[in-house]
């Protein structure tokens, strides 16, 4: 009888530890990881597989929780693989990563300062705080925790709900369910009015680890709620400035990146697969502790030099003045360290702007000391918005024609409002102005006035705080438009 218990109790205990934690399950890492892990855990690991520098491999939950925490690196250090066949075939075909893209065809420019411009200014670090500490406040988003997925959840609504306040009907939420993980992903698609089928991604990930256990409290703040946050925070700015997008933006929240990259693998594969024309990739992952010298470190392994080149050229356009001021320098992250990797490896372009030069980045991750009050401020992260705002405005281009002010003739004439007051002189202009319209940066007309002068003060209609269009009509209809803010 003590015997039948003892073998039922067996298959309980088994079958609730199969249904969370496979016996062993596929990867590849670096040959010099598999073999140190070879060496302190040899039932762990199984090195299945060599080629050049990295290793396909079998290895248990308990040798991918020793490898995480005992070489020094920021992700996992290993990438999930579906099958044998799976890690010995991507072992094959990475050939020097960081250069082997195929699939890139954009042609980079820097030509959108009018939308980039007042869009820096709409970004608060505010909101990057509280959204750091609503995510800190989940207490784990471990990828196999019920909190995890409630986090996916929430943030599709909040990110739903930040489309609707600003009327956005080009803008839909999904969650994205995967093969390897319980919790899905999440992304926001603001759908190209131009080139619909040509995408721009951001990313970060959304789930959180200490010491891999799904129980333990584990805050991720800046590992990666600061990267959830930043580019929340840059799309919000996005919605505010009335950005249309003529290639398709999305934003993703990826699942189970600690696991070895399991959600942005899912995703990017099934975009390869369905051909899927992403011009560009940038991941955010940890904003928040300015732990170096410069303010950017560009990490250089599994990433496009030429994407990271343009996105150096971003800050070197925008932000060299103060209070825009972004500095950088470039550092590596080693094997699976996140996200962008899983893109590379479809041949897509992506860059990596981490927080700090490796080794000096936030020493607290993966532990329950990753919180908010480390730094207490998310000023350090604002600048990833910014860099994220830019990333995203000019590689996908405006579309809103209310938005496209020539600014040379522009800049000859004065236009402010001030007190309900608009002034305004075009005497260097040799038009016939004949009448001036207001827009709302959403393109709404507020307000209309007709036979004005060269140059005069009009009393207006109070308006809100933000960013607006005045357009003088002049009498052979080729209009002058200047934007403007309102304080
Ligand atoms: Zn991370």
């Amino acid at each position: 009888m003590r015997y039948i218990i003892t073998i039922f109790l067996c298959l309980l205990s088994c079958a609730s530890i199969s249904a969370q934690e496979p016996a062993f399950f596929y990867a590849t890492m670096t040959v010099h990881h598999a073999e140190e892990l070879s060496k302190d855990a040899p039932n762990e690991i199984e090195i299945i597989a060599t080629y050049r520098n990295e290793a396909a491999v079998r290895l248990t939950p308990t040798g991918s929780h020793k490898l995480h925490d005992r070489i020094l690196t920021h992700g996992p250090g290993y990438i999930h693989r579906n099958s044998e066949e799976d890690a010995i075939s991507a072992i094959r075909k990475s050939n020097n990563r960081s250069e082997s893209n195929t699939r890139a065809t954009a042609n980079f420019s820097i030509t959108e300062d009018v939308v980039v411009i007042p869009t820096l200014d709409l970004i608060q670090t505010q909101n990057i705080e509280d959204h750091i500490i609503e995510l800190e406040n989940y207490g784990t988003r471990h990828h196999s925790s019920s909190t995890g997925t409630q986090a996916a959840i929430d943030l599709k609504e909040k990110w739903e709900a930040m489309a609707l306040f600003y009327n956005r009907t080009d803008v839909s939420v999904r969650l994205f369910d995967h093969t390897n993980t319980g919790m899905p992903s999440v992304i926001l698609t603001i759908e190209g009015a131009e080139f619909p089928d040509e995408y721009v991604i951001v990313g970060g990930h959304l789930d959180s680890t200490s010491n891999q256990n799904s129980t333990n409290n584990a805050p991720g703040a800046d590992d990666d709620a600061s990267g959830i946050a930043t580019i929340t925070e840059a799309t919000r700015a996005l919605f505010e400035i009335g950005f249309v997008p003529k290639r398709t933006i999305e934003v993703m929240a990826y699942a189970a990146e600690e696991i070895g990259l399991v959600g942005s693998n899912e995703i990017a594969s099934e975009y390869a697969a369905n051909n899927i024309d992403v011009i560009a990739v940038s991941q955010f992952d940890m904003t928040l502790l300015n732990g170096s010298s410069n303010d950017v470190s560009f990490i250089t392994d599994f990433t496009n030099s030429d994407l990271t080149s343009y996105m150096m050229s971003l800050l070197d356009h925008y932000n060299t003045e103060a209070p825009h001021q972004v500095t950088y320098s470039t550092s590596v992250c080693n094997y699976g360290c996140s996200d962008h990797a899983s893109w590379t490896e479809q041949g897509y372009m992506a860059a990596f702007p981490f927080e700090a030069n490796f080794g000096q980045h936030n020493n607290q991750i993966h532990t329950t000391g990753d919180t908010f009050s480390l730094t207490n401020t998310a000023s350090h992260a604002t600048k990833f918005a910014k860099l994220c705002a830019e990333f995203l405005i000019e590689v996908a281009k405006n579309d809103n024609t209310a938005l496209s002010t020539d600014d040379i003739i522009a800049s000859s004439i004065f236009v402010t409002i001030a007190d309900n007051i608009l002034t305004y002189d075009l005497s260097s202009t040799t038009k016939d102005i004949i009448g001036i319209r207001l827009y709302s940066i959403e393109g709404k007309e507020v307000a209309n006035v007709s036979n004005i002068s060269k140059q005069d003060q009009i009393r207006i209609a109070p308006l809100s705080t933000g960013v607006y269009i005045a357009s003088f009509i002049s009498q052979d209809n080729t209009n002058i438009t200047k934007k403007l803010i309102v304080k």
